[in-house]
């Protein structure tokens, strides 16, 4: 299936693994393409669409994340809390998972409490211990996920997925879908 590229004007992508600034701090990545399934890109320019009506843009941290990578991420970092068995395989290595924060319009990133990647229990939805300005700013990344028909990650702000993410294979390396290019 040929690759159709894609670009958003409210999406940036900034991939963290194609950077050494994640939570491994190694490059996972050795291209900084997001790569998505179809239906996943759909979803997500529609979130875009509504992020940008308010004044918003989504940025992408993680989109596809090839076996191989999660493999990468697993040598850096074995541990189950922290990074999906690769054995088991990632919703990222189906294609329809992304991980996203916000921006305003200048392309400052909102404050959502704690950083991406950063495991630990505030990261988690719904809690009351980061700044209001925090609590709101990932309340609305929620609504407008939501409303665009993914599905939240509980211990995990920036991580949305499609509903039932097992109805899509895992993909190969060589992707099938569309992608995204900054
Ligand atoms: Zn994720």
């Amino acid at each position: 299936m040929p690759l159709k590229e894609v670009s958003h004007p409210a999406i940036d992508i900034d991939l963290r693994y194609a950077t050494n600034d994640n939570l491994t701090g190694q490059i996972i990545y050795q291209h900084a393409i997001a790569f998505l399934h179809k239906d996943a890109l759909a979803a997500l320019e529609l979130a875009a669409e509504l992020a940008g009506a308010q004044g918003y843009r989504l940025r992408v941290l993680d989109a596809y994340r090839p076996s191989a990578a999660q493999w990468r991420l697993w040598a850096a970092l074995p541990n189950p809390m922290f990074v999906a068995d690769p054995r088991q395989g990632s919703m990222h290595t189906r294609g329809v998972a992304v991980d996203l924060t916000l921006c305003d319009q200048h392309g400052q990133a909102l404050d959502m409490g704690t950083e991406f990647d950063e495991m630990t229990e505030q990261s988690f939805h719904g809690r009351t211990d980061i700044a209001p300005a925090a609590q709101h700013n990932r309340c609305l990344l929620l609504g407008l996920m939501t409303a665009a028909g993914w599905t939240h990650h509980p211990y995990e702000w920036w991580h949305y997925n499609l509903p039932e993410p097992t109805r899509y294979p895992k993909l190969s390396d060589e992707v099938e879908g569309e992608f995204l290019m900054d």
